[in-house]
């Protein structure tokens, strides 16, 4: 798959595994200035700019990183939707280079206040994460699937663009503040400031999106095709970027986080990557020896030998036959424990009316066999 020829998060940011919060943004900070397309002309560039966003995005966020920690790029394993993750990237520049030009010191403190009030009220914010619980099977989670998942999602008005106003009318300086977003009022000798009231601060005006009535975004009932990967397990947090809320003012989308509910299963029982299930035996299979057929959860049952003197509770290591690991492939052990059947003579005479024949020779059996030794010490 082409995802494990993707890059490590870590080293494209040329940082360690354990490095802070501050780490990633000081590192984040130099690359983005060295290969942003504006200052560096090099084609690769672009390329390379694109992969330091990528690698930043999931880094900076905490429970990004916790789930790229644990499941590698498998995490974000949104292959197969449609698309998502790339508008993430475009949409979100604007955050990016101001990140970029602010580390540059560009910014001019005199502009510094009005701009900032301004962006307070467009600053472009990512919308709502959207968490749904899906119900799979441990079938399921052994070969991958993929889910049909019903949402209610706010996507981004096509009218407005998200933004909330009318674009054939544009926005106006607000002509009550001349676009400083607050008025002046003097009293005696001192001035005092307010929010102009016409604009609410923001300084412009503008007439509401006649779709979406200013909010930027409208709700829609969608059906989202999910790839679930193999190996998933109860609890499990699969990320599926830019399947969230429409984002405010041109904002990326947020995200959807898929948790994954595997239900019991009537035969195995999994504890990690490894399975376990329960197997009876006749007690003479259990002092002779014996091979028995096993399920799987491929379909198929396989040959497992139980040897000669095997005990109640033994368990047999079966290598290779439990789930698939999300994280380096291969696969878990099964472990097949092992229940020794003790025949009830009368029920053998009911059913099969041989209750007597097996006593005659159990009988006799019994006196070959020695004592044992009634008493059994703890082990220390
Ligand atoms: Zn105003
Ligand atoms: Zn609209």
């Amino acid at each position: 798959m082409a995802q494990s020829a993707k890059k490590d998060y870590y080293e494209i940011l040329g940082v360690p595994r354990n490095a802070t919060q501050e780490e990633i943004k000081k590192a984040y900070r130099r690359l983005a200035r060295k290969y942003h397309p504006d200052f560096n002309k090099d084609p690769s560039a672009q390329e390379k700019f694109k992969e330091i966003n990528e690698a930043y995005q999931v880094l900076s966020d905490p429970e990004k990183r916790r789930l790229y920690d644990q499941y590698g790029h498998a995490a974000f394993s949104s292959q197969g939707g449609e698309g998502f993750s790339q508008e993430v990237f475009s949409t979100n520049i604007g955050d990016i280079l101001e990140e970029v030009f602010k580390g540059f010191g560009f910014e001019d403190i005199f502009e510094r206040a009005t701009r900032e009030r301004r962006r307070a009220y467009r600053r472009p914010t990512k919308g709502e994460d959207i968490y749904y619980t899906a119900q799979i099977t441990l079938e399921e989670a052994f070969k991958g699937t993929t889910l049909r998942i019903p949402l209610v999602r706010e996507i981004s008005c096509d009218v407005c663009q998200g933004r909330g106003y009318d674009l054939s009318k544009g926005e106006k300086v607000c002509p009550t503040c001349g676009g400083r977003g607050e008025v002046y009022q003097r009293q005696f000798f001192i001035t005092i400031s307010q929010t102009c009231p016409t604009c609410g601060g923001e300084g412009v005006i503008r007439e509401l999106c006649s779709k979406c009535k200013g909010k930027g975004s409208i709700p829609v009932r969608e059906e989202l095709t999910v790839r679930i990967p193999a190996g998933v397990d109860n609890g499990s947090k699969i990320l599926f970027e830019g399947k969230g809320h429409a984002g405010k003012n041109g904002g990326p989308y947020g995200d959807l986080y898929v948790i994954v509910k595997v239900l019991p299963h009537r035969v195995f029982e999994r504890k990690g990557d490894n399975l376990y299930v329960d197997v009876n035996v006749k007690f003479t299979e259990a002092v002779l020896g014996t091979e028995i057929e096993v399920p799987t959860l491929s379909g198929e049952s396989i040959k497992v030998k139980v040897p000669a003197g095997t005990k109640e509770g033994d368990v047999i290591r079966v290598p290779e036959q439990g789930m698939p690991k999300l994280r380096g492939g291969g696969r878990g052990d099964l472990f097949v424990r092992v229940h020794i059947d003790v025949p009830k003579l009368s029920l053998m005479d009911r059913v099969f009316g041989n209750g007597k024949k097996i006593r005659q020779i159990l009988e006799e059996l019994d006196k070959l066999l020695p004592e044992p030794t009634r008493i059994r010490e703890k082990e220390t």
